[in-house]
Order: C-alpha cells, then sequence, then structure tokens
C-alpha cells in the first residue's frame, strides 16, 4: 500500500492503489480483538474518524481516514471443515490475504469461489467491498459463499451476523466498504478444485457487438473476461479479445501432485514513477494497437497456470506507479443488460473522442445482483477502464457519469476516488435503509472514510 513518511507531523501519507488522492493518516495495528476495542473506546469522532484497512488494494479513498486500523494481525486460521455431503468451509481472521488462504487450502484440493486481480486482497476487504471475480455471471460475488461473519462494533461489542442471525446487519456489511465495523473473521465456503491449470481460449473480436455477442454464446464459461481496445474508433470501435476459462478435469491434471502455482514467479518491479508525459493518447493508442495485433496472431487456446490466468498483473509489481507520480482513477461501472450495448457505444465513443485510454480496459458479464445493500454487481456488463490523473480527466468523467446514469448503471465503490454524493445516492436505490442502519449501529459515526464523507453517508 502507498504510504510516505511526513517528518513533521510525525504521519504517513497513505492511499489506495490508484495512488489517488492521498491523506496524512495514523497508522495503528492491533493484534487481537481486545486490542481494537480499546483503540476505538480511546478514538473520539470529534477530534479524528477511523476506518479499516486491509491490504491497501481499494483503488480510491474507500480505505483511507485521520486513523486506519490495520487487519495485518487479524492472520489466523482458525478451522476447516468437510460436512458429510462434502462442502468445505474455512473460518478464518479478516486479515488474511487471499494468497495466505490459496496456499493453504490448494493443496488440500480446495479454491476459493470468487477471486479478483489481486490476491493481496484481504477477507475483510472482500468482504466489505463484496468483490468479483470472472465467474459473476456463474457465481455471483465473494459474500454469495460467506456464510457468516464477526464484526466489531463501534461500541466495542462484538456481533455475530449471518443471512438468518442479525441478517440486516450481514447485508450491511457485505459490501459496506468499512462502515458498520470491524471484520474480524468469517466463514467462507470453498469449492473442489480440479486442477491447478486452467484451459484458456481466446477469442478475437472486432468491435463491441462482436464481443458482447461471443460473452452471451459463452455463458457457461466459468470463468470470461474480455480486454478491450478504449481508443479504436469507428467499425473498430470496442475491438476485444474475449479469454474463457476452465479448471482442466482431474483426470488430466492432479491438484494435489506439484502445486506449481505456489511457486513463486518470476517479478519485474517498476522502481519508480513513469514520467506521465510518456502516456498520452499516442502511446496509448499505439500500446492498445499492438496489444490487439499480437493477440490476433498467437494461438487460440493455451493451458496455463491458474495463478497466471486469475492475477496476470502480479508479475509487475508497483505498475500502479506506470501512471505517474499523480496517480490514477480507475472509472468501472455497470450497465442492465437492457441498455449495455448502447450504453457502452456512448461510453467507449467519448472515451475515444477525448483519446484518454488506458493500458488494461476489462469487459466483463456480471450475473444477477445479491440482496446486500451497497453491493455493485447488477445483471448486465461492468467496464473498467484506468486513467491517469489530470485536470482534464474529471470533466471527461462527469460525463461519463451522466452515461452511466442516463443507462440505469452505477459505479464499483471500490474503485471510486471522486463520485459525488447526489450520484451516489441516484445510483446505490438501497442508500437510504444503509444509512438508517449506519446511524443504529454507529450513532457517533466513528467509522467514516474520506469516501463516506464525499458520499454523504458520514460526516
Ligand atoms: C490489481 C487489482 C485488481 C483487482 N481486481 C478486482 C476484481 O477483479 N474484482 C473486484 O471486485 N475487485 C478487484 N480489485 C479491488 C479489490 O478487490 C478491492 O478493492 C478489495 O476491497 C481490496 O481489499 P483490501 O484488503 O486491499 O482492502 P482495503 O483496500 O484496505 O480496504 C477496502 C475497503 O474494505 C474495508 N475493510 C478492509 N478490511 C476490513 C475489515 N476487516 N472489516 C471491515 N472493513 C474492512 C476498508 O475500510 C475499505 O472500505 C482489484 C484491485 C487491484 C489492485
Amino acid at each position: 500500500m502507498g504510504k510516505n513518511h511526513n517528518t513533521q507531523t510525525g504521519q504517513l501519507t497513505y492511499s489506495g492503489w490508484g495512488r489517488y488522492p492521498k491523506q496524512e493518516a495514523s497508522l495503528v495495528e492491533p493484534s487481537s480483538r481486545d486490542e481494537f476495542a480499546t483503540c476505538l473506546a480511546m478514538s473520539d469522532p470529534r477530534e479524528q474518524k477511523t476506518i479499516a484497512r486491509g491490504a491497501g488494494r481499494s483503488y480510491g479513498d474507500s480505505a483511507l481516514s485521520e486513523i486506519l486500523l490495520s487487519t495485518r494481525y487479524l492472520d489466523n486460521f482458525s478451522s476447516l471443515e468437510t460436512s458429510e455431503s462434502g462442502h468445505s468451509t474455512l473460518r478464518c481472521a479478516a486479515g488474511l490475504s487471499l494468497a495466505q488462504i490459496l496456499e493453504t487450502i490448494v493443496p488440500k484440493g480446495l479454491f476459493l469461489p470468487v477471486l479478483p486481480g489481486a490476491k493481496a486482497v484481504t477477507v475483510g476487504g472482500a468482504i466489505a467491498s463484496d468483490i468479483h471475480g470472472k465467474n459473476h455471471h456463474i457465481d455471483g460475488s465473494f459474500c454469495d459463499h460467506v456464510d457468516s461473519l464477526r464484526l466489531l462494533l463501534a461500541s466495542g461489542e462484538v456481533v455475530d451476523c449471518s443471512r438468518s442471525h442479525h441478517s440486516e446487519l450481514f447485508h450491511a456489511t457485505c459490501g459496506g466498504i468499512g462502515l458498520t465495523g470491524i471484520v474480524l473473521d468469517a466463514s467462507i465456503c470453498l469449492t473442489p478444485l480440479s486442477s491447478l491449470a486452467i484451459t484458456q481460449s481466446s477469442l478475437i473480436a472486432s468491435n463491441l457487438e462482436e464481443c458482447m455477442e461471443l460473452m452471451e454464446q459463452h455463458l457457461k464459461a466459468k470463468y470470461s473476461v474480455a480486454w478491450i481496445d478504449c481508443l479504436a474508433k469507428g467499425a473498430a470501435k470496442g475491438r476485444s479479445v474475449l479469454y474463457l476459462g476452465e479448471h482442466l478435469p482431474a483426470s488430466e491434471n492432479n491438484a494435489r501432485s506439484k502445486p506449481q502455482a505456489l511457486k513463486r514467479r518470476s517479478e519485474i518491479n517498476i522502481p519508480f514513477n513513469a514520467p506521465s508525459m510518456l502516456l498520452n493518447r499516442y502511446s496509448m493508442a499505439a500500446f492498445n494497437s499492438s496489444y490487439y495485433a499480437l493477440k490476433k496472431s498467437l494461438p487460440a487456446t493455451a493451458k496455463i497456470d491458474y495463478d497466471k490466468f486469475f492475477f496476470p498483473l502480479e508479475r509487475l509489481r508497483n505498475w500502479n506507479r506506470l501512471y505517474g507520480a499523480k496517480g490514477f482513477l480507475q472509472y468501472q461501472l455497470v450497465l442492465p443488460l437492457a441498455t449495455a450495448r448502447e450504453g457502452l457505444h456512448a461510453i467507449l465513443e467519448r472515451v475515444a473522442r477525448a483519446g484518454k485510454g488506458s493500458f488494461l480496459s476489462v469487459l466483463k458479464r456480471f450475473g444477477k445482483g445479491n440482496s446486500n445493500l451497497l453491493s455493485f454487481p447488477i445483471e448486465g456488463y461492468t467496464l473498467a477502464m484506468d486513467f491517469k490523473v489530470e485536470d482534464s480527466l474529471f470533466p471527461l468523467l462527469d460525463e461519463l457519469d451522466a452515461l452511466v446514469l442516463a443507462h440505469g448503471g452505477r459505479l464499483y465503490l471500490t474503485k471510486d476516488a471522486r463520485m459525488s454524493a447526489e450520484f451516489f445516492r441516484q445510483t446505490y436505490p438501497e442508500w437510504e435503509r444503509f444509512a438508517e442502519l449506519k446511524a443504529k449501529c454507529d450513532p457517533d459515526q466513528k467509522f467514516s472514510s474520506l469516501q463516506s464523507r464525499r458520499l454523504g453517508l458520514t460526516r
């Protein structure tokens, strides 16, 4: 996570993965539930607000406040149980990363049902953002596989929550961006893993229509994600490479034989901020064109290690420095099925015209959403684009907001650093229920982030 020391205040400056915005804060690292409760009892919300901090892989300001309560030392495994019907459940602390969990469960032939593109993400962060993977159209989001969780409230009380017990608190905490309390631990349902290898098929689509058509045709594929050239114009608008993936059947590869994926892959480090002038419409367009041409020429099917399939960016350590010292924003939107085609055309048109592209623009097909109050997914299409921070970016994003709103969509809170309170309220219909619950469980508003203040959810 990004941090810099300020020698005058003794505080450090923190940011999310996008390195925008930055905030001076005190990081506290309690190592037990009691220490967390003591920290909360000692904090005065009239002076300083507090928010939980996992691995800092959220892009914007959802894990930024004056006091950051790190979950780093909430790192123990409690139990791994398999029922008679063969269902395995893991109970573990919220500060464990998904990588640590995989290291433990993969050799046992088990897997996490939902994985994001970064394995440093913690269980608490995965729950607070109700994250999704490349299989949302089949398996839903992370919290759909969480049976129960223990939540430390601002009062110091610990509450067990599940769909049947304190269910309102459960549905507010899942996707609740850290505002209901500190998730201490959780029970997560695991899935059997047939193999460490994934069969990946790459399908080339010469425009957006083709890509969406292919995604609809392959709805049964376990994993599906498209890289999209967001700078291509005219007939080539939305040209993309759709990656489909399936776990290799056990008969073809033994999951427990040799955990290749657990070996350390060689890494390339980005040692300093790239000069931001290198990132302009020409270099981005050249990159996108070359990537598309390269993928077109490569074999359409490959057997690859799961680590490479799920976490392709992990080899490029600190890749967030590529966007220069001011950082970058990830703009991730979702549009419902009925309006997605038209809306995505309009959005890609506007982005290509502005010439503000990104290396990595990703399109995914979402399945049905769930009943968590602030969860992001709705059935439709989600598009994520990275943009380097510069003054001229913000008016463009305001224009994109208008298009998202007009097409009934919304933005992903865990990637957000600039959406307005008004836009949030217009696009998250359950925000009032969430705010009511927040008022009940945290009346003094101890838990408050830069984001929650901007969105009008806290003071
Ligand atoms: C390269 C990359 C790829 C990604 N790919 C995906 C993807 O495919 N799908 C997806 O959905 N997301 C993706 N993300 C986003 C990431 O999964 C989420 O932002 C996730 O919440 C980050 O977890 P974290 O542990 O780093 O939490 P942080 O960034 O530290 O915090 C995120 C939020 O969780 C809260 N929080 C953290 N721990 C707790 C806790 N114990 N109790 C209560 N609240 C807590 C924080 O207060 C904050 O609101 C990606 C991020 C990166 C950097």
